[in-house]
């Protein structure tokens, strides 16, 4: 049965935003484009669908948007399908992953596929018709809930568009096996939206927009956050142990961390407000790239331990020493259409396990609550404000919104050629690429020039705020929408 999420308020109002001179401008520009479409859109409400309220990119972007929608006079709501059965989320796993060319969890798609999909999707339909009226218009995000939009539109007349995040920029067996399975459920959709136009499939070329993901700059994951504010946020989470008394009580889920002997607990002393830190954060996806980064962590110690004392200079040396590389990621139990994440934990864990114990200090696997969407952000937003790197180490890559954020508070960021990084991440200028993942001696190497480097850090972190500000802020993803929206009725 669909979920319509209660309406959604971001605490800061657009009237907010264009109070400071910083955001003048973007907003300005926005408002000057939806002067025309609000009219136009009286009286119809437009519907964010997707699959899940927490946890990765979708997720993140839409209260912002709906919220801002909301104040420009635009009725934007949101509605989440739900399913009990697990099955059904094993199968859209499948379709995320031979979308990126993975054929890690199977590559055959056939009709009992087709029938498990359509009936978990059209029990929502029934659930959510009496909510909509003809004149509203859908916003269908991922493949988990396409074949909705497909009955709606058939059965209400209501306007279908498809927003699919992820894609590759090759065409492979998977690739094709999974567009093919798709192609049916898109037939009567009015538009659909890519993240880059080397991920449209050609039957949706001729109705297709390219919008990029973006940022809230005043969201609690992308919020400026001060030495106080952040250390209670540390302390709070139970990521740093209080060595003084703090103004905000503790947070009632908080951080866990792996230790040596497979338990979790709380981690206390991460070293986050004292040590290089590398940091990537991400879902528990095998195509994140955990296992080859943590290898590649792993290879650049080593070599400091190998050299010993040959290093230039003993500051350098001391630098990748002290360096602590965190892991970060939801708790897994928390993430509803995720199954596959315990699985990849688990590997992560075992790799951690046989590395020996001085390695194990240096790094750390921690699991993020997921309970407090606020909290959730606010401890993402301090971890990646005390991280001296970031890494987002991706096979494959529809967009990368956690490359994004590490742009906007200035961090040099070691990526992938993966499509949605190097769409952000200009390689030398803003960060580093990797050219293979999956290569841990590349990841060490580049790694190592960065930790190395702080001068160059620094002018990567300052470029990459430049280049979010310019491309990548939440008024110009609106700018987008109220366009097609516009063209589209
Ligand atoms: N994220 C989070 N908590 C976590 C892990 C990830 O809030 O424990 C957020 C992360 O900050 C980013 C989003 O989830 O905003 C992930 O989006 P991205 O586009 O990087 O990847 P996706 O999960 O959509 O593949």
């Amino acid at each position: 049965m669909i979920e319509i999420l209660p309406q959604v308020t971001t605490k800061y109002s657009l009237d907010y935003y264009s109070t400071d001179p910083i955001f003048f401008a973007p907003v300005s520009e926005l408002r000057y484009e939806a002067k025309s479409i609000v009219a136009k859109l009286r009286g119809r409400t437009i519907w964010m669908v997707n699959s899940t309220a927490h946890g990765g990119g979708v997720a993140e972007m839409l209260p912002s948007v709906i919220s801002l929608m909301n104040n420009l006079g635009i009725r934007f709501r949101w509605a989440v399908i739900r399913s009990d059965r697990q099955e059904f989320f094993r199968l859209t796993k499948r379709i995320h992953n031979l979308i990126h060319g993975d054929t890690a969890s199977g590559i055959e798609m056939g009709p009992e596929d087709a029938k498990l999909y359509e009936a978990v999707n059209f029990e929502n339909a029934a659930s959510f018709k009496k909510e909509l009226k003809p004149d509203d218009i859908l916003i269908i995000h991922d493949p988990q809930p396409l074949p909705l939009g497909q009955v709606l539109l058939r059965e209400l007349g209501v306007t279908a568009i498809w927003q699919c995040h992820i894609g590759l920029d090759r065409h492979l067996e998977a690739t094709k096996t999974a567009w093919r399975f798709l192609k049916p459920y898109l037939d009567g959709y009015h538009h659909t939206i890519f993240s880059a136009s080397e991920y449209i499939p050609d039957y949706c070329a001729y109705r297709s927009t390219i919008i990029h993901p973006a940022i809230d700059p005043l969201s609690h994951k992308n919020q400026e956050l001060s030495v106080s504010k952040l250390t209670g946020i540390l302390c709070n989470s139970g990521l740093q142990a209080p060595y003084e008394p703090v103004v905000t009580p503790n947070y009632r889920n908080r951080v866990t961390m792996l230790t040596e002997d497979g338990s979790y607990v709380l981690p206390n002393h991460l070293g986050l407000l004292f040590r290089p830190i590398v940091l990537q954060v991400s879902r528990w996806d095998r195509l994140k790239g955990w296992s080859p980064l943590l290898e590649g962590f792993v290879r650049l110690k080593n070599s400091v331990i190998a050299n010993n004392g040959n290093n230039k200079t003993q500051r350098k040396q001391k630098r990748i020493e002290l360096a602590r590389l965190v892991l970060a990621g939801p708790d897994p139990s928390a993430v509803a259409d995720d199954p596959e994440s315990m699985e990849v934990l688990h590997q992560i864990q075992q790799q951690y396990a046989s590395l020996d114990p001085k390695l194990q200090r240096d790094i750390a696997i921690i699991l993020l609550p997921m309970k407090s969407y606020k909290e959730n952000a606010l401890i993402v937003n301090a971890l990646q404000r005390c991280a001296g790197i970031i890494v987002q180490n991706s096979l494959q890559e529809g967009f990368g919104l956690t490359v994004t954020e590490a742009m906007w508070k200035r961090k040099a960021v070691l990526g992938t050629t993966a499509c949605g990084i190097r769409r952000q991440v200009r390689d030398g200028i803003d960060g580093l690429l990797v050219s293979d993942p999956e290569n841990p001696v590349e990841i060490a190497e580049k790694l190592g020039m960065l930790l190395n480097n702080s001068i160059r850090c620094y002018n990567m972190g300052r470029s990459g705020q430049r280049r979010v500000y310019d491309q990548f802020l939440i008024f110009r993803q609106m700018s987008n929408y109220l366009r097609l929206l516009g063209k589209l009725i």
